[in-house]
């Protein structure tokens, strides 16, 4: 069983943090170290940990993880500019918190996929 994070607390709101969406499936919110002009995170209501752990049962979920992606591009603007999804998996990855979150960055270039 993984132990829950921030994230938890943030969706039932014991940590007051405003809400750009949430439904009975997902939950987003700014990221509060912002990487780009727009930065959302897309957090299943569900503790699922890393991509690793994302099964069959789960993908309900997380296709309304990118239907509701795509609707805060839209509410935010960016749609048509364009943005990027990203889930980050594990160490190498770059995953800092251990509940999956789809970041939604955009509103300005974002340059390359990976800095090298
Ligand atoms: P990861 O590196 O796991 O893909 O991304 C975790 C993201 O969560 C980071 O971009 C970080 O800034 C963000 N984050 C961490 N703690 C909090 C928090 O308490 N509130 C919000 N809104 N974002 C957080």
């Amino acid at each position: 069983m993984a132990e829950e994070t921030i994230f938890s607390k943030i969706i039932r709101q014991e940590i007051p943090t405003p809400l750009l969406y949430q439904d009975d499936l997902v939950t987003a919110f700014s990221d509060i170290a912002p990487k780009a002009k727009v930065h959302i995170l897309i957090v299943p209501n569900e503790l699922i940990a890393t991509a690793n752990d994302i099964e069959a049962e789960h993908e309900q979920v997380i296709g309304r993880m990118y239907t509701v992606a795509k609707r805060l591009a839209k509410e935010q603007g960016i749609d048509q500019s364009g943005y990027r999804l990203i889930m980050n998996c594990n160490d190498h990855g770059g995953q800092e918190v251990y509940h999956i979150h789809l970041h939604l960055l955009g509103g300005e270039p974002l340059g390359p996929l990976l800095a090298k």
